[in-house]
């Protein structure tokens, strides 16, 4: 059965959008008729070649901003780049985000800082430009990717279930704040995917507790899914566009885990 999620004409920033969950959500979007603000790091060769495939393959308007997620003045250029070229903003996707795995007491300070930055204090910043213009027009969607680790933690993710702890904590009191306003503040926790974030963890994990990397998949990563299988990309597509439909209007302050059962345990 084909839903009509009747998004044709919205328009939609998606942070961290060059890779991953965030390329993915992009796509889902357009395909449903969004123009799309794409934004994150990379090749600026390979970003317009995927930029102009996602816009030729959809027909709507595919943009590119290049805000560094470190730094509020950028992410404020990037919402009001999207509002001044699109005309709207109705949706916001807060999905950017770094991982980096070490121990407590050897956690290096600088990637401290650029997790609670990128994967937090982004969200904030985007979030504050973006509301106004929300208001404004009485409706919008703000989506905040967070994690499995905004609802449990694991070992030695400190940074990382610090700030996803934090952007559930934020996108609670977003959605009480704004709940009569037309506007509703939802957060995805996703267990594991295979996308470039996780390979590079495994690489890392596989390093902190000196075992090699196939054992890490097995041992670590889908031990924590209790159905012992990733997430894929499919499995979240469905959520975000019910989140950013009219159909989701009563859904508000949520942070639903999409992780084969994990925080059941
Ligand atoms: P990814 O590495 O494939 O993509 C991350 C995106 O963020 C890229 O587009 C990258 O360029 C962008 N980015 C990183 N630093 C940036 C900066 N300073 N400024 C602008 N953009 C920046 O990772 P992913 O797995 O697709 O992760 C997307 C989101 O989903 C993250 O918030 C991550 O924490 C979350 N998540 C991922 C998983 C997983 O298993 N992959 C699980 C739960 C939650």
């Amino acid at each position: 059965m084909a839903v009509d999620f009747q998004l044709k004409g919205q328009a939609a920033v998606i942070t961290g959008s060059t890779s991953g969950v965030g390329q993915a959500f992009a796509l889902t979007l357009a395909r449903q008729g969004v123009d799309v603000v794409l934004n994150g790091l990379g090749d600026p060769a390979a970003i317009e070649a995927d930029r102009k495939a996602m816009a030729d393959e959809t027909g709507v308007r595919v943009l590119y901003h290049p805000a560094d997620m470190t730094k509020p003045a950028e992410i404020a250029d990037l919402i009001g780049y999207a509002h001044r070229e699109l005309g709207r903003l109705d949706i916001l996707i807060n999905n950017a985000g770094i991982q980096h795995v070490a121990p407590v007491d050897e956690f290096p300070d600088a990637k401290w800082d650029a997790i609670i930055a990128i994967n937090l204090s982004a969200a904030f910043h985007a979030t504050k430009h973006a509301v106004p213009i929300m208001k404004a027009q009485g409706r919008g969607r703000i989506v905040n990717l967070a994690s499995v680790h905004g609802l449990v933690a694991s070992p030695f993710k400190s940074a990382y279930a610090a700030a996803k702890h934090g952007l559930v904590g934020f996108t609670k009191a977003c959605a009480l704040e704004l709940a009569r306003t037309g506007i509703t503040v939802n957060a995805i926790c996703p267990g594991y995917l295979r996308t470039p974030l996780v390979e590079a963890q495994i690489a890392d994990q596989a390093r902190t507790r000196g075992i090699p990397e196939d054992r890490v998949i097995e041992e670590v990563i889908l031990t924590a899914h209790p159905n012992r299988a990733f997430v894929e990309y499919d499995h979240l597509g469905g959520l975000l566009l019910y989140m950013v439909s009219d159909q989701g209007a009563s859904t508000n302050g949520a942070a639903l885990p999409v992780d084969g059962g994990w925080t059941a345990a």
